[in-house]
């Protein structure tokens, strides 16, 4: 990673990426001054004027469920932003839907706690249409088995580390080989680790050192959560096995789940890297993203 140093004033890096949002619950323009450059919207609504406040954007459009499933019925979500799929024969037309509404990356929900979910042969029509239509599939997976299902039916990326189970090591090996998860270790207890939090934890540091992808998410939107970088994911991340560095990939990934994201915005961070890595987390969330222009008026 290109790391430049801004004589006496601190480091520029790549625009830091938050790749699990959702942009109609929150004030997308105060995440910049919090140092996130970059996001996934991962379904719902799009708020207007997205243009100017958060440009650097991928998202999602509608969760791709069964009817009556993962979030028809959660309170936080209302009823257009999910798109339900009865059977395989309905599977193109959902996925066209949202590819024709803008989206870049498909949701999918598996959530075996909260409703009805797609069948293995729906999964499997929605995630074949998505790949013909070379949209990366990310899935929310929750309850047991709902991971290994995701993975078979080809899932590209996890929305949420799997937090319902501990995943058998070959597992993780095989998902590492193809995968890409996104953190969101924080939504676990925020602050108080839950037992899903360890169960989280633990699966991602085996994921972590089998090689597999990892990116920061939050799931920003739900929950009691800063708009910008959020520490304690930061320290969730460095305690599941991830160094210093391995946090700054999983926050700078040039070409996130394949997708070219717009790139107005770098990252600075003022002072100096602290070299004590206990430091680090204190040091990265005063991170603020950058137009290049407000970068040049800084030099
Ligand atoms: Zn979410």
């Amino acid at each position: 990673m290109t790391t430049h140093f801004l004589v006496g004033r601190g480091s520029v890096l790549p625009g830091f990426l938050d790749a699990h949002v959702h942009l109609a619950l929150i004030d997308a323009t105060l995440l910049p001054g919090g140092g996130i450059a970059r996001v996934f919207d991962l379904g719902g609504w799009l708020p207007d004027g997205l243009n100017s406040s958060m440009p650097d954007l991928a998202c999602a459009h509608q969760f791709i469920t069964a009817f009556g499933g993962y979030p028809l019925r959660a309170g936080w979500a209302e009823r257009g932003w999910s798109c339900a799929v009865a059977s395989a024969a309905d599977a193109a037309a959902a996925v066209d839907l949202q590819a024709a509404a803008g989206a870049s990356v498909l949701k999918i929900t598996l959530n075996s706690l909260a409703g009805p979910m797609l069948g293995t042969e729906a999964l499997a029509a929605v995630v074949g249409r998505a790949h013909e239509l070379k949209l990366p599939v990310v899935v929310h997976a929750e309850g047991a088995g709902q991971a290994d299902r995701a993975f078979v039916a080809g899932a590209d990326a996890f929305a949420h580390t799997p937090f319902s189970e501990r995943l058998a090591d070959d597992l993780v090996t095989a998902m590492a080989a193809r995968m890409t998860w996104i953190s969101t270790l924080d939504i676990h207890g925020w602050g108080r680790p839950t037992p899903a939090f360890e169960i989280a934890s633990d699966n991602l540091r085996r994921f972590h050192a089998a090689g597999g992808r990892v990116l920061y998410g939050t799931d920003l939107g739900n929950g009691p959560l800063p708009l910008g970088l959020n520490s304690r994911e930061i320290t969730a991340l460095l305690g599941a096995g991830l160094s210093p560095d391995d946090v700054l990939t999983a926050l700078c990934s040039p070409a996130p789940l394949g997708l070219t994201l717009a790139d107005t915005r770098v990252t600075f961070i003022p002072g100096e890297r602290p070299r004590n890595p206990e430091d680090f987390a204190d040091w990265l969330v005063t991170a603020r993203a950058l137009t290049r222009f407000e970068l040049e008026v800084l030099a």
